[in-house]
């Protein structure tokens, strides 16, 4: 038997309608979107441009605002970098969050040590931006705010429409990295004032290897510089031949989760629910982030006096989770994010968490807490 898969931050599996709508791309309709004077071409074209419709109209945004990358990395390095490069003139200080992902937190460090000034915001307790800070951190010469939609590990989410306003009211362009909110929240550029959103296909049930960038093209037109130089393809923004098995798998997945939405985030937040529930007899659990703010997937706890990394290896054969966060596992650094909303560095390096996704079951998730109740109760000597 596989171990029962929680890990749904880290990635997600394949939905088998996902694949089937790629499967044509990957062998009779094989063509180069770009190659204009055929057949193979003409539908490769066809495929990605409406696979360009679907995810635009998915965010309230335009076909011609959504640019294709290798996914959410790429897509925040785009934005960030992309976004510095072209304001230049204009400043040369960024604000963004200390709980942001590393594909944001790193290109922000690239920038700064070329010159550029880059203001880390604190979180709350329970893993929350305060708008107050962001006001007071805006300066005249501060060009961009990036803040994430909802946590990679704690699954907290940001309320991104005050963070808009204030952004547009200042003229500060707003990205935001929807890696793990895509499909799983409603996510409407207009409404919460976004300027730059990033998003990935295989953190809802699509490929991996592919994602995008929406960028603004009216009130304001966003400029950004390219990252890749080369074919001109994207509007010269993103340069390479366009990938159409994974356009279209994305464009799938994506649809999927939105027309599942309400009734399948509702089914997975009662499977955390119950989760916690059980995990809560626990003695010295605690749960991190926000109780309620929170994706509905996610489940986060620290355990008091207890060795994460033993846990989790405790746990290895029979449920797939993750200590911290995928990236940062193995290096046994605490959690940045765990270290942001004040834990201790025991708390910070024995924490959980747990990814509920689209195949999870009820009796999954009632095995997964029989298995740690009796694994933490071993490892506490009780
Ligand atoms: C997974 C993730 C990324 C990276 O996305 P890739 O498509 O794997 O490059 C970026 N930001 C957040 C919040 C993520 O969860």
């Amino acid at each position: 038997m596989r171990p029962i898969y929680l890990d749904n931050h880290a990635t997600t599996a394949l939905d088998p309608l996902v694949l089937e709508a790629m499967m044509p791309y990957f062998t009779d309709r094989f063509g180069n979107p770009s190659s204009k004077t055929h057949l193979y071409g003409w539908e490769a074209e066809a495929a990605v441009e409406q696979a360009r419709e679907q995810i635009a109209q998915i965010f309230g945004a335009e076909p011609g605002e959504i640019i294709f990358t290798s996914g959410a990395t790429e897509a925040n390095n785009l934005a960030i970098k992309g976004v510095a490069e072209a304001y230049l003139n204009q400043g040369r200080h960024l604000i963004t969050v200390q709980t942001e992902h590393r594909a944001v937190l790193e290109p922000m460090a690239y920038l700064a040590g070329l010159g550029f000034e880059v203001t880390y915001l604190p979180v709350d307790s329970m893993g929350l931006l305060d708008p107050e800070d962001l006001i007071r951190a805006i300066r005249p010469d501060t060009v961009l705010v990036s803040v994430m939609a909802a946590n990679n590990e704690i699954g907290v989410l940001q309320d991104l429409a005050p963070i808009g306003r204030i952004c547009k009211e200042r003229g500060v362009l707003f990205h935001c990295d929807g890696a793990q909110a895509v499909g799983k929240i409603p996510l409407h550029v207009n409404q919460m004032g976004i300027d730059l959103l990033s998003f990935t296909a295989h953190k809802c049930h699509g490929p991996k290897g592919i994602g995008g960038l929406y960028v603004r093209r009216r009130n304001p037109r966003v400029k950004l510089m390219p990252q890749l130089h080369g074919g001109g393809q994207e509007g010269a923004l993103r340069a390479g031949t366009l990938y159409p098995p994974q356009i279209v798998g994305m464009a799938k997945a994506l649809t999927l989760a939105v027309e599942q939405q309400p009734e399948e985030q509702a089914r997975i937040k009662s499977l955390r629910e119950r989760l916690w529930a059980q995990l809560a007899t626990i003695s010295g659990i605690c749960l991190n982030g926000h109780p309620q703010q929170r994706l509905a997937g996610n489940l986060n706890v620290s355990f008091t006096g207890l060795d994460g990394s033993a846990l989790v290896s405790s746990l290895r054969h029979e449920v797939a989770v993750s200590s911290g966060s995928a990236c940062s596992s193995g290096s046994l650094q605490p959690s940045h994010v765990l270290k942001a909303i004040g834990r201790s560095e025991q708390l910070a390096l024995a924490s959980l968490r747990f990814g509920i996704g689209r195949f999870n079951t009820l009796a999954e998730i009632d095995r997964v807490a029989e298995v740690i109740l009796l694994k933490t109760r071993q490892l506490l000597g009780r």
